[in-house]
């Protein structure tokens, strides 16, 4: 088991850093992981240049159709396996974990439809000329998640890329390689063409940096960190290399007082706190109704204390641990920070059982649009509250941050949820439920939140340039010179 990587066909052993993966739950080791040095992460860009190049890969949809449809097959059979492996490696509960590999599953099949569905080119007269449109693969693509869906996020980007064309070098986070190498594991037996798909592991500053930097590679796809997107997107700029940039949120959830208050709650807490908060979308800032403020956050509170924490491969269990040690110090100096800028911590915060980097979820009230724990992304259940009177001051709360990704709004006056829809600054708005991505609907952020939209028709275009072919039957005299 310690050929992890995945180039030209072949699973091969890493030459560069050698890690242990840890389950965030037991703090037992699930996996040694031997990542790849860099002189490997350039030969895996060779091979998806070759492959790009030397196959068919990017002319014939009908074999890239039905290799999306055999390995989402393949996934389907093997859920199971692939939900425990999720959860040991990331910590989040196998209820999750199982909705996980059935959206990536739903993914593949989806792009496999939409390629077929769109291969007619477009064409079009004029002055007795023909134009067709071709929208055309970029060549080499290098994908890289983090480390909160590594399956899911992983699909999100290699469904459409293979869909259109491409040939691809992906990189995992460090920290949560398993699923995507037992994915690699399948790769051949499902008939995919070597060198069209490659796995190299490895942290952002080797494996990462040298798939943005490399001249071979011709697009990136990123989701992760704000500060890691500003870094990669600057060093794209340099060469104009193509580049989606899938980035952090701050996302608002409002809450109206005529929204029926426990269906509220509810929907607050699994906004809030789904997938112990570490998802990009979370909604971490809870704008209430003044009328409604008191019985509410009363209610919010008790319902947070009875959230079921413990062993995520539990059916039983509703939150998991955190992915680390590192990540779990990162949000208590949160709580540090929001009791300095005088916000109230009302619930949460607490290290429980001996193993595990488990921190009950964190809820503040008193808080400013200033403070930094409205204004940061903490990525953890860590949630700050306010309350508000109007729908001018509920969007100006709304809107108040740098980030635009995603937004909830709770009411039964659907009309008012339409107004509000319209005006919040945000990728992804929910009115009356939340977190539900929709395969075939675009996904990304407004403002610092992101460039550019994964799945729907969006999420195709994302790995094509339009190509314009102009036909003029015969070369006829041009007359524009005097000669
Ligand atoms: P991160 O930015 O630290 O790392 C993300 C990935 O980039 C990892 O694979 C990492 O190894 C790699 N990386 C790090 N530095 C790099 C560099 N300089 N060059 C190239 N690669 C580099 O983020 P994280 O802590 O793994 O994930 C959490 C972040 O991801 C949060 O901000 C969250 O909001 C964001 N996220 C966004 C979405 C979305 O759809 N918008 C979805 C999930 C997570």
């Amino acid at each position: 088991m310690d050929k992890q990587l995945y180039m030209n066909g072949e699973m091969v052993r890493g030459e560069g850093n050698v890690r242990r993966i840890l389950n965030p739950s037991s703090e037992s080791t699930v996996a040694t992981v031997y990542e790849a040095s860099v002189k490997q992460v350039e030969m895996a860009i060779q091979a998806a240049r070759d492959a790009f190049n030397d196959s068919s890969w990017k002319e014939d949809i009908e074999e890239r159709t039905n290799f999306l449809l055999r390995i989402a097959d393949t996934l389907a059979e093997r859920r199971e396996e692939f939900a425990v492996l999720e959860t040991e490696n990331t910590g989040k509960p196998i209820r999750e974990a199982r909705l996980d590999v059935e959206d990536s599953v739903n993914c593949l099949r989806y792009y496999a439809k939409l390629v077929k569905d769109q291969q007619i080119e477009e064409t079009d007269q004029w002055d007795g000329s023909t134009s067709r449109i071709k929208n055309v693969p970029y060549g080499v693509t290098a994908l890289i998640v983090p480390w909160n869906f590594p399956l899911l996020l992983g699909i999100w980007k290699i469904a459409p890329a293979l869909a259109a064309g491409n040939t691809i070098v992906f990189k995992p986070s460090e920290l949560t390689p398993l699923t995507m190498i037992k994915l690699a594991e399948l790769m051949k037996k499902c008939a995919l063409p070597d060198g069209v798909f490659n796995l190299v592991i490895g942290d952002g500053q080797t494996v990462g940096q040298t798939l943005v930097t490399s001249e071979e590679v011709d697009k990136i796809s990123f989701t992760g960190g704000t500060k890691t997107g500003r870094t990669i997107n600057e060093q794209c700029a340099r060469t104009f290399k193509r580049v989606s940039l899938e980035l952090g949120g701050k996302s608002p959830l409002i809450v109206w007082d005529d929204a029926n208050i426990d269906q509220a709650v509810e929907w607050t807490i699994f906004g809030a706190f789904f997938n112990q908060g570490e998802v990009c979308v979370a909604s971490s800032r809870i704008l209430v109704h003044e009328n409604m403020y008191k019985p509410f956050i009363k209610k919010l509170i008790d319902k947070t204390k009875k959230i079921q924490l413990g062993n995520p491969l539990k059916e039983e269990t509703e939150m998991g641990p955190l992915i680390s040690k590192e990540h779990l110090e990162k949000i208590e100096s949160f709580i540090q920070l929001g009791k300095e800028e005088g916000a109230t911590l009302e619930v949460g915060g607490e290290r429980i059982g001996q193993k595990g980097f488990y921190l009950t979820p964190i809820i503040f009230t008193d808080v400013t649009l200033e403070m930094a724990i409205v204004q940061e992304e903490i990525f953890g259940p860590f949630c700050v509250i306010q309350s508000f009177s109007s729908e001018e001051e509920a969007i100006k709360l709304a809107n108040g941050t740098k980030f635009g990704l995603a937004a909830g709004i709770l009411s039964k006056d659907l009309a008012r949820c339409e107004r509000l829809a319209d005006r919040i600054q945000a990728g992804t708005i929910w009115i009356n439920s939340y977190h539900t991505p929709f395969v075939n609907a675009p996904w990304g952020g407004f403002k610092q939140s992101g460039i550019g939209r994964e799945l729907g028709p969006q999420g195709l275009a994302a790995y094509s340039e339009p190509k314009h072919i102009n036909l003029t039957p015969k070369l006829d005299k041009l007359g524009w010179y005097r000669f």
